[in-house]
């Protein structure tokens, strides 16, 4: 990188009209060389209504902890019903961490997630 036609220390006035410090948006024809200070036109995260803790837990891999979860499927005689079980987390991946739900056998959402302490002793 050569900083020869660079200034290193002027500040950015934006009331100069001179030339702008970096090379304009329209510079024109050649390929996009990308601004990174630009942010992508995504939408940001879609937030489902109730969001809650649950994807969002720190798992520890091979922990126990007990857990709440709630069946969230519609017409479950167990929909929304908050229980409390203990949960191995395996690999500590959350996809991995599930606990069924007796009645319909989907997977429950997490709630919460508390550590054991101490920890039941591996076998
Ligand atoms: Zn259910």
């Amino acid at each position: 990188m050569s900083d020869e036609d660079i200034p290193t220390t002027d500040p950015i006035d934006p009331t100069d009209d001179g030339a702008p410090p970096e090379t304009p948006p329209d510079s024109g024809g050649g390929p996009a060389v990308g601004d990174p200070a630009e942010p992508p036109p995504t939408t940001p995260d879609p937030t489902p209504e109730a969001p809650g803790p649950g994807d969002s837990i720190a798992w520890e891999p091979r922990t126990w902890y007990t857990v709440t979860v709630a069946c969230l499927t519609a017409n479950c005689s167990e929909e929304n019903v908050v229980k409390s079980a203990p949960l191995y987390s395996n690999d500590g991946k959350a996809k991995n961490i599930r606990v069924n739900c007796g009645v319909c056998r989907v997977d429950c959402k997490n709630l919460t997630a508390t550590k054991q302490d101490p920890q039941p002793e591996e076998e």
